[in-house]
């Protein structure tokens, strides 16, 4: 790699913002059950990346799902894509903010410059009208122009309940869901399982 190159990918693993940088290579397959090796190398080839499909992890907490995540965002700035990590919340403010300050319009400038764009914990918490909206607006523009992944605990069928507007949730179904894998993780929690004990 040239220098020029390195610090390129030095930027964009910076304006990623990962929680953590933990790799597909950490991601232990036979913790995971449904996932297959054929699926893991298919995400790493990237094709989908290339063709715009979005991805859908879901599972309860603690299966693995932003490991996974962030893995793959890893892998693709590896291979020279831009990435950004948001967890649901910070997504959220910055939509409600970016006509006012200054970061949140960098931001969100940011995410729709990326080729890949990871939302992390959607529907986590129910979103009030106005941030459902503000949602619609950025997966609608997001759609087909990039990738989206997404992780959630709640199946697709719990969201308009959460997002309140069963309108709204169509149309943001209807975009995510035209172009998408869904990769269903149900197994038992790695956390609980490989858990520190102090008692035994
Ligand atoms: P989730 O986002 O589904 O709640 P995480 O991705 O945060 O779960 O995973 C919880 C912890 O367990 C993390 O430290 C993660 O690295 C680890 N983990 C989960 N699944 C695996 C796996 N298959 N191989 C290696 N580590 C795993
Ligand atoms: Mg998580």
């Amino acid at each position: 790699m040239t220098k020029r190159e390195e610090k390129n990918k030095a930027r964009r693993l910076k304006w990623a913002k990962f929680p953590y940088e933990k790799t597909l290579k950490d991601y232990d397959l036979s913790e995971q059950k449904s996932l297959s090796e054929r699926q893991m190398r298919q995400l790493k080839e990237m094709n989908w990346l290339e063709q715009q499909y979005n991805l859908i992890l879901l599972g309860p907490p603690g299966v693995g799902k932003t490991h996974l995540a962030v893995g793959v965002g890893l892998e693709a700035i590896e291979q020279g894509y831009q990435v950004m990590f948001l967890p649901m919340g910070e997504l959220t403010t910055i939509l409600k903010t970016s006509d006012y300050t200054r970061k949140s319009q960098i931001a969100l400038n940011r995410i729709k410059k990326s080729d890949l764009v990871i939302i992390d914990d959607l529907m986590y918490m129910a979103m009030d009208p106005y941030e459902a909206n503000l949602f619609f607006q950025l997966v609608n523009h997001l759609h087909e122009q990039c990738s989206v992944i997404l992780t959630s605990n709640k199946a697709p069928d719990q969201w308009s309940k959460l997002m309140g507007d069963q309108g709204i949730t169509t149309a943001i179904l209807d975009r995510l869901l035209h172009r998408v894998e869904v990769i269903q993780m149900d197994d038992e929690s790695y956390r609980m399982k490989h858990r520190q004990r102090v008692f035994d």
